[in-house]
């Protein structure tokens, strides 16, 4: 006999404003199915607020999945190995701009998609090409790629996408 078990939904929740000293996600604790925390909004990393998260992902283990991490997010992932603990990274946001009208853009990537990539500049290039809605010139990354990516070296992905 079958028996088909339906695995818990994740709760999605967006976090907005900064991580710093009062980042205590108290929301979170009552949550006990997996947790998408989309980090779209998040404009600032402070060290008191890494601090706080750094016990906060502990706490989560791999319950924990990160959703559109800003590029503030990023660069705290790529400078703190720890920052990421058990938790997976389901996409990030690309800073990006137009050389021409110089507005910014800030499209998310699914890391499945960019880890497939990283690898190979012109591949990355090549996913990464956007054009401006307005006068149709390339987008320009806002960011050095080797650097923004570097957290891909140890970053874990959702299951569904780590074919790719
Ligand atoms: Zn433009």
């Amino acid at each position: 006999m079958w028996r088909i078990e339906t695995p818990p939904q994740p709760a999605v929740v967006k976090f907005d404003g900064e991580i710093d000293e009062h980042f205590v996600p108290d929301a979170l604790k009552e949550i006990e199915s997996p947790i998408i925390l989309d980090l779209r909004s998040v404009e600032r990393v402070t060290s008191a607020g890494i601090v706080r998260w750094l016990s906060f992902v502990k706490k989560c283990g791999s319950r924990l999945t990160l959703r559109a991490c800003s590029p503030q997010v990023v660069g705290s992932m790529n400078m703190l190995r720890d920052f990421l603990g058990e938790c997976r990274v389901e996409s990030v946001v690309v800073p990006m701009y137009c050389p021409v009208c110089h507005v910014e853009s800030f499209p998310v990537y699914s890391s499945g998609k960019l880890r497939a990539a990283y690898q190979d500049t012109s591949l990355l290039r090549h996913l990464l090409a956007q054009q401006c809605t307005k006068c149709k010139v390339t987008l320009a990354v806002d960011a050095s790629l080797d650097d923004y990516f570097s957290f891909f070296a140890y970053a874990r992905l959702p299951r569904e996408q780590v074919e790719g």
